[in-house]
């Protein structure tokens, strides 16, 4: 499923291509998760933003189109592509076509005043940007002292911080050597956790992203961060940093890989 990383890296390649061209003739697959992208007609784009794993396209109309990616959503930028997973699609006053494909159909668009969120709850309580000043070592010690989740499981909730799904979750996990059971953070902890999630978000997004299955740059290339991973995906294998072999679980429904020397309880 497509993290922070993943949207910023589309949201980077959208941005230069898509500001001041004009959305034109939609066409969405019939669903209501993808019929709003009908209201996204004739209008042109003013910004392409990310909050959270939402992909959020200004329009000139003083409203956003929001995508959500789900599972296995990509945006596509150029020749018009119809393979029966299209499940939107614009032309743009400059010949080319912005596709929205997705198998699964566990993604979502919606058009939404600017700014406006009320009606998609995940978006609206979203907690901090991991790259913004507000979220740091204090903020995170607080937000998971408030809960007796597992750490990780908080993490997914993204009210202690947004972007983060099961890979970079286990990433800074392992970054901090924080257990992914606990359910109370030192500050110490919390420190280098906030530090750790920065890190390896910022890792993702200068790889352009993990691609285990589905998840393509706007360009259909897949990332490069799945090289760099050293605890997602890797139970069995050893530690990269104390050469422990990794174990892995299910916490809280999620899968989950750590070493148990380094990310001890
Ligand atoms: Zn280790």
């Amino acid at each position: 499923m497509p993290e922070l990383p993943e949207v910023e890296t589309i949201r980077r390649a959208l941005e230069p291509e898509l500001v001041g061209r004009r959305l034109r003739h939609p066409w969405a697959f019939a669903s209501p998760k993808f019929t709003p992208a009908l209201l996204a007609d004739d209008v042109r784009v003013v910004h392409v933003r990310r909050r959270a794993k939402y992909l959020l396209l200004g329009l000139h109309d003083d409203h956003e189109l929001v995508v959500h990616l789900g599972m296995t959503g990509t945006v596509h930028l150029g020749e018009a592509i119809d393979d029966g997973y299209v499940r939107a699609r614009w032309a743009l006053d400059d010949d080319r076509t912005l596709t929205f494909r997705d198998v699964r159909r566990f993604g979502r668009l919606r058009v939404v005043p600017t700014g406006d969120y009320r009606t998609i709850p995940t978006l609206a309580t979203a907690g901090p940007e991991p790259f913004d000043p507000e979220f740091d070592g204090a903020h995170l010690y607080a937000a998971v002292k408030q809960s007796r989740r597992h750490v990780k499981t908080q993490l997914l909730a993204q009210r202690a911080v947004a972007g983060l799904g099961n890979i970079y979750a286990d990433e800074a996990l392992w970054l901090a050597r924080v257990n992914p059971a606990v359910r109370t953070l030192t500050r110490r902890q919390a420190d280098a956790l906030a530090e750790a999630i920065v890190e390896a978000l910022g890792d993702g997004v200068r790889n352009g992203g993990t691609t285990l299955r589905d998840y393509r740059t706007v360009d259909g290339e897949t990332g490069r961060n799945q090289h760099h991973l050293h605890a997602y995906g890797r139970a069995g294998q050893t530690c990269d940093r104390c050469s422990t072999e990794l174990q892995s679980r299910v916490l809280d429904a999620r899968t989950t890989t750590w070493c148990p020397t380094c990310q001890r309880r």
